[in-house]
């Protein structure tokens, strides 16, 4: 088709590439986005419990809910598209991904591409945070996940109470890692835009830095979002069918 023509031109043309990934790249692992059914726990929507009011008020179920997205994300794996771009990534170096998923899911495909190598030109800016890390709600001290006891995990350092290391609802992004994507995406020529709306700041601010230095945009989803317009190609597809033939 034309559009995937134009588009495998336009990445072959980029001197400098940068992704921005949301929970469309993972939907086809199957990690439900927070808008399609398969998100609910116990009749909870996602953005009653992501958020640090409702970790404030009620830790407990918050863990609990964290607790069950973990265990069901051990049984998720990357899929077609995160191994392209993880194979892209790898090939190209320059530039690079960011993500709005906490998964891990690039990671892991990075580090499954990457064999004997190292994954580190794949690895993803993660400015949503990482579900599979904690950190002390106190002094942010990060440390390695635990399994959820009988009690709440606590800080090693202060004791403080420990949390999933994501940014909730209703919290600032880490300003230094916002910094690091927003400067990939301003010396980038081209930004891939892949199963996001990125719509909101701050995920919006990242494509926009590309435009605004004279680089364009490419959109990869299924459905039609406020940033078709602003892309030079948008192909609509599945990003685990679409990113292979366009990142080969
Ligand atoms: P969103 O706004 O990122 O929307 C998902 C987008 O993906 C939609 O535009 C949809 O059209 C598109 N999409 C769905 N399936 C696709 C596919 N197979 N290929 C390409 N595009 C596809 O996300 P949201 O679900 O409303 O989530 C809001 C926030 O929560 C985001 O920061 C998101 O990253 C995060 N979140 C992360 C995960 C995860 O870590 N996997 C899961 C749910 C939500
Ligand atoms: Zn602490």
């Amino acid at each position: 088709m034309k559009q995937m023509r134009q588009a495998r031109k336009l990445v072959a043309d980029s001197a400098r590439v940068v992704a921005l990934t949301g929970a469309g790249i993972s939907a086809e692992s199957g990690v439900p986005t927070f808008r399609g059914h398969g998100g609910l726990w116990r009749n909870y929507r996602p953005e009653e419990l992501a958020t640090i009011d409702a970790f404030e008020r009620d830790p407990e179920t918050v863990w609990e809910w964290y607790a069950w997205r973990r265990s069901f994300l051990g049984t998720c794996v990357p899929n077609d598209g995160h191994r392209a771009l993880a194979r892209f990534f790898l090939r190209r170096g320059l530039a690079g991904l960011v993500t709005q998923n906490v998964d891990g899911l690039h990671t892991r495909a990075a580090r499954e591409e990457a064999g004997d190598g190292s994954p580190d030109a794949a690895l993803p800016v993660e400015i949503h945070g990482a579900i599979a890390r904690d950190r002390c709600n106190h002094c942010g001290a990060r440390a390695e996940a635990e399994p959820l006891g009988d009690s709440l995990p606590r800080c090693a350092d202060c004791g403080g109470l420990r949390r999933p290391d994501v940014v909730l609802f209703g919290e600032m992004l880490d300003p230094d890692v916002l910094a690091r994507a927003q400067s990939m995406a301003e010396r980038a020529d081209l930004c891939l835009v892949i199963g996001t709306s990125a719509v909101v700041y701050p995920a919006a601010a990242i494509p926009l830095a590309t435009l605004r230095a004279g680089g364009r945009i490419i959109e990869v989803n299924t459905e039609e979002t406020g940033l078709s317009g602003a892309a030079s190609v948008v192909l609509r597809g599945k990003a685990g069918e679409v990113l292979p033939e366009l990142l080969s």
